[in-house]
């Protein structure tokens, strides 16, 4: 049974996701790793489906430190130390969901080849029961935060600029409000306090989402707003004047500050042409979409850079995980030197649409072969996620979402976006019917 998506096995709470399956993913891990380290995103049920996880584990064996309440970077630097990384969250997903996402030493996440691995145990309930003298032991470690927070602060230097930042009520609070401050800057919180609820807003951090950072940039008089999602992998901003800045220009912001001449980029299919523009001397490697695509790729290429639109920036000199609180970091370094909105005017601009149109993943495959062989006609046709077509005057791309029931359409063009767009969504609607 397929249980891993692009980001892991995520899903609603006690119907997707149960605690039935997290001892069984519990026990099919702990059968393979001698040692686990795990921890939490604030989500409701995260820590139920903690104790499953952990009672699979020790059972089978493996012995399990806890770290408690982090964010995902946290947790996949904490696992250096273990023969795996366990972490419960389900990232920007909205509060109703929860997730298991699991991580290499290194700070990869598993890849597809381990996901199945464990996928396959599970089917064939390929599971040990050690005995009752050697299961594994539980410990518990509050140190995880401070071993973060300080390979972050070794890696960036001091800054005084005055920052807002919006953890919305995620995973965030328990350490980037605390790094700015050790950096030098002056931080305003909003939404530090976690809160599994996520009251305060939707956790994913889109330019609708961060209408309070925006205003509260303003109202502040702030160099730089900083917002995470559930569980701080990714980190998105506002510039100086409160204006939400796009995923695809903050890929491009960093990538300049990043890669240097002659070296590799690597970004998603979905991801602007701005990016190809802004960095004529690199060259750009474009993968599925999904940050852990481009860790591997960034891994194999040895990249400088890469990430996601969606707000996941991989430094491969810190991590292979997208680490947000390093992100913002970053950010405030290079914001210590050169306004954000400056940054975003030397860009090139071209206007681009996202959109998604709901559809029953069931019938996810079928829409999409008959998207394809509409659009096959229509330009220069690439499959590697969705399908991509690429035309004189820009680009389409239509693909399943890996996490929800949707389909998502990008559209970029140098004019006429909007017409482009609608034809795609026309298209998925006429075969959705
Ligand atoms: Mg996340």
């Amino acid at each position: 049974m397929k249980l891993f998506g692009s980001s892991g096995i995520r899903g609603i709470t006690n119907r997707d996701v149960t605690v039935d399956l997290a001892l069984k993913v519990g026990l099919a891990v702990g059968r393979k790793n001698k040692s686990a380290v795990i921890g939490r995103d604030p989500r409701v049920a995260a820590e139920m489906i903690e104790h499953a996880l952990i009672s699979g584990m020790v059972s089978a064996g493996c012995d399990v430190e806890r770290i408690g309440l982090v964010t995902t970077p946290t947790l996949a630097y904490a696992s250096r130390d273990f023969g795996c990384g366990v972490m419960v969250t389900a990232s920007h997903n909205p509060a109703e969901y929860v997730g298991i996402k699991l991580w290499n030493p290194d700070g990869m996440a598993f890849d597809s080849l381990q996901q199945e691995e464990i996928e396959s145990d599970i089917d064939a309930g390929k599971f040990i029961h050690i005995d009752w003298d050697r299961i594994g032991k539980i410990t518990e470690d509050s140190n995880a935060v401070r071993e973060h927070s300080d390979m972050i602060l070794r890696n960036v230097k001091p800054a005084s600029i005055r920052v807002v930042i919006d953890c919305g009520c995620g995973a965030g609070g328990t350490i980037t409000p605390y790094v700015l401050r050790e950096m030098g800057c002056e931080v305003i919180t909003l939404n530090a306090q976690t809160d599994g609820h996520f009251p305060s807003r939707n956790p994913e951090p889109n330019d609708a989402n961060l209408w309070m950072l925006k205003k509260a940039v303003r109202e502040f008089e702030a160099d730089l707003g900083i917002a995470h999602d559930g569980d701080a992998d990714r980190m998105m901003a506002v510039d100086e004047n409160g204006d939400f800045v796009s995923g695809d220009e903050m890929l491009a912001i960093f990538a300049r500050y990043e890669c240097k001449p002659g070296t590799t980029l690597v970004a998603p299919v979905d991801t602007s042409m701005i990016v190809d523009d802004a960095l004529p001397d690199s060259r750009v490697i474009r993968t599925r979409v999904g940050d852990v695509y481009v860790a591997e790729e960034i891994k194999r290429s040895s990249a400088a850079f890469g990430g996601e639109p969606s707000g996941s920036w991989i430094f491969p000199r810190i991590s292979y995980c997208p680490d947000g609180i390093y992100a913002a970091a970053r950010l405030v370094e290079i914001v210590q030197d050169n306004a954000l909105g400056v940054l975003r005017r030397e860009l090139p601009k071209y206007p681009t649409k996202r959109g998604t149109v709901v559809c029953d993943d069931m019938k996810k495959s079928r829409v999409m072969d008959a998207v394809k062989s509409r659009l096959v006609p229509l330009g220069t046709v690439s499959d590697i996620d969705g399908v991509r077509v690429g035309m004189e005057n820009g680009w389409v791309l239509v693909r399943p979402s890996g996490t929800e029931p949707k389909i998502r359409i990008t559209a970029e063009a140098r004019e006429g976006v909007d017409e482009l767009y609608m034809m795609a969504e026309k298209i998925v609607k006429e075969f959705l019917q």
